[in-house]
């Protein structure tokens, strides 16, 4: 073997290179991190703007709290939020972010311009080019945040060649903001790829409502209410009526205090709760919504965040089956328009 160089620290820039591949796989992924930041910023209106299903151009505008003027270059480097700051804060994250490095690991593989004002004087402007600042400015904004990611990956080869077609990077959007819209329909949000509208919704703080933009007014009709609790858990949500399927079982959204995560325990709880009511091969569309205290979750499992760990995981897959199962049986279920695309 070769002689090892000698031991040094990374450069800053290599550093958030490296942690963008665990944060940052695809577009998908960008659009995941800024439209949290922009829900984490507590505003009511998101729009989401893409050239090349993201592959040009993610533009996201939000109307939340901006960032201070004097912050925001801090906001770009590693390690670096608002969100958390003690080791007791880890165990109770209240917001969609908390791990400071989505900002600095998007800047490093992308050129990323940003305008943002918190309402207090003049806003400012960054922009960034594989994470080296290239200017910095005052511009007139209202409050809020208006971000763009052009040529995401232009300085890693490996991940570019990695994509799939415009097409499936396109449908891995959408299929995330509109789990993210089912989770926040309070906040109106809007999808645009090439100019064209691929969702909006109302922001009236109705599920069902945001269940119709995107499935259709006539299939939110065939998902019914369910609410559960017991000792450390309480659920809400909507779940179709057998009759209105899925092919897959990518249809059902899962929320446990506001976050949308990736459980396959509790999809399967979700799926169990109709018994022998669903055909083979056949999945529901599901909303549910998980609130509990937050000491029982653990978030900080994965850098994407969407996987967690929940503690007294079995009392709450009961509940969710039980619910779900008493909830299908008042029903009639005697298909009349069968809707299984
Ligand atoms: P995290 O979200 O984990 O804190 P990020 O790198 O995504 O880390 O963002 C760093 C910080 O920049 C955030 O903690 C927040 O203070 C600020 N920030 C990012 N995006 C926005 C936004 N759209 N509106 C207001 N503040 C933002
Ligand atoms: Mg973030």
């Amino acid at each position: 073997m070769e002689n090892l160089a000698e031991i040094h620290e990374l450069s800053e820039i290599l550093a958030d290179q490296i942690a963008a591949g665990e944060v940052v796989e695809r577009p998908a992924s960008v659009v995941k991190e800024l439209v949290e930041n922009a829900i984490d910023a507590g505003g009511n209106r998101i729009d989401i703007l893409l050239q090349e299903s993201g592959l040009k151009s993610i533009r996201i505008i939000d109307n939340g709290s901006g960032i201070d003027g004097q912050q925001v270059e801090l906001a770009f480097k590693r390690h670096a939020t608002s969100k958390i700051s003690s080791r007791t804060d880890l165990f109770k994250v209240g917001t969609l972010g908390f791990r400071g490095e989505a900002l600095p690991s998007i800047a490093s593989i992308a050129d990323v311009k940003m305008v943002t004002a918190n309402g207090n004087g003049p806003g400012k402007s960054v922009h960034y080019h594989g994470g080296q600042l290239q200017a910095v400015g005052e511009a007139q904004s209202r409050r809020g945040t208006d971000i763009t990611v052009n040529d995401l990956f232009y300085n890693t080869p490996a991940r570019l060649k990695y994509l799939k077609s415009l097409q499936t990077e396109l449908s891995k959007i959408t299929d995330i903001v509109n789990r993210i819209a089912l989770s926040y329909p309070e906040i109106a949000f809007s999808l645009q790829n090439d100019g064209r509208e691929l969702m909006r919704t109302s922001g009236h703080g109705n599920i069902q409502q945001v269940l119709a933009n995107i499935y259709g007014a006539r299939n939110a009709q065939k998902m019914v209410k369910i609410v559960g609790e017991n000792v450390d858990f309480k659920i809400n949500g909507y779940v179709s009526l057998p009759e209105f399927t899925r092919a897959n079982r990518s249809y059902i959204t899962i929320l446990v205090n506001g976050r949308y995560i990736k459980n396959f325990q509790i999809s399967k709880a979700i799926i169990e709760g109709y018994g022998s009511k669903l055909m083979v091969g056949r999945y529901p569309v599901a909303v549910l919504n998980v609130q509990t205290d937050p000491v029982l979750v653990d978030v900080n499992v994965h850098p994407t965040k969407q996987e967690v760990r929940i503690s007294e995981e079995n009392e709450l897959l009961e509940l969710i089956s039980k619910t779900i199962f008493d909830e299908l049986a008042d029903k009639n279920l005697i298909p009349d328009a069968v809707d299984n695309l």
